[in-house]
């Protein structure tokens, strides 16, 4: 929701969290109207009474549902976060299939049926129109009104392909636990990945962190088993006959000498599934199956 009028006041901020672009308020120090269209903060610290825009009709959560709320600074204006603890579950309609899949950067998920889906490289595209906004900041003058202006520009054009970014995740997690009864995945070591200078932009163009998390919060709300994998020789391992068969990250096909020539990814994903079986629901994040 955003907020369209007031801006936090830069006084003391004594009952809540204060980080750099959010502040953070759990039960107390804020009261919403009878009508829902406005908060007013009570703890004095200078924000007062906000008017809400927004679709969402916060007035029909019960008060004790709401655990925090956190104000929130962004390019294109202020939002208001509200927490809101309920359980939301899904009937899950079993379509007895099973499947474990692969992140990469050639395709978005591989998965173990041989199915891709491709990567949307938002941030490529978008990159141009960055990096054009970009030079015009640091061509303006500093201090300049000119320089809020074009900052604001650039800042806004970022949080369209994060929000685009999110959006893609959030949308491929949902269809794949809805037409699926158990999801494996590798557990993958993010951070480290994206030390990696190559491979970073890429990385963090596909999200695969918000993807996973958005599995796991779908797999909950419709009861089917999430299991994460370790992420050892999944790539190299043969999914017919076992053999190790060393590759680089350039070698896109596995070709075993059983005969198995099968693109690299998705025999990742086969050995993904593989693993996630064998070891049963004892992985992390597992649920039993409805
Ligand atoms: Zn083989």
């Amino acid at each position: 929701m955003t907020t369209a009028s007031n801006t936090p006041g830069k006084k003391g901020y004594p009952k809540f969290v204060h980080t750099n672009r959010s502040v953070e308020y759990k039960t107390s120090g804020w009261k919403i109207d009878a009508d829902g269209r406005h908060i007013l903060f009570t703890d004095g610290c200078g924000i007062g009474r906000v008017r809400l825009v927004g679709t969402r009709a916060i007035e029909t959560f019960p008060l004790k549902q709401i655990k925090r709320v956190r104000l929130i600074k962004r390019a294109d204006g202020f939002y208001v976060q509200f927490c809101v603890r309920a359980e939301r579950v899904v009937e899950h309609i079993p379509t007895g299939d099973i499947v474990g899949i692969d992140v990469g950067l050639n395709a978005y998920t591989t998965d173990s049926d041989g199915k891709t889906v491709d990567n949307p490289r938002y941030l490529r595209k978008a990159e141009k129109r960055l990096k054009h906004l970009h030079r015009r900041l640091s061509r303006t003058k500093k201090q300049s009104r000119n320089r809020m202006k074009a900052r604001k520009r650039f800042a806004k054009a970022h949080l369209k392909v994060q929000r685009q970014r999110e959006d893609f995740a959030r949308k491929q997690a949902n269809a794949l636990v809805t037409s699926h009864d158990l999801i494996a995945f590798e557990h993958l070591k993010i951070t480290n990945m994206v030390k990696n200078r190559h491979l970073a932009k890429s990385i963090n163009d596909a999200a695969w962190g918000g993807f996973l998390a958005w599995i796991g919060y779908y797999g909950a709300m419709h009861a089917i088993p999430i299991i994460k994998v370790a992420p050892h020789f999944t790539s190299q391992k043969c999914s017919r006959c076992g053999t190790m068969v060393k590759k680089s990250l350039s070698v896109r096909t596995h070709i075993c000498s059983c005969g198995l020539i099968m693109d690299r990814d998705e025999n990742a994903a086969r050995n993904i599934l593989q693993k996630a079986l064998e070891n049963g629901t004892a992985g992390q994040a597992g649920t039993t199956t409805p």
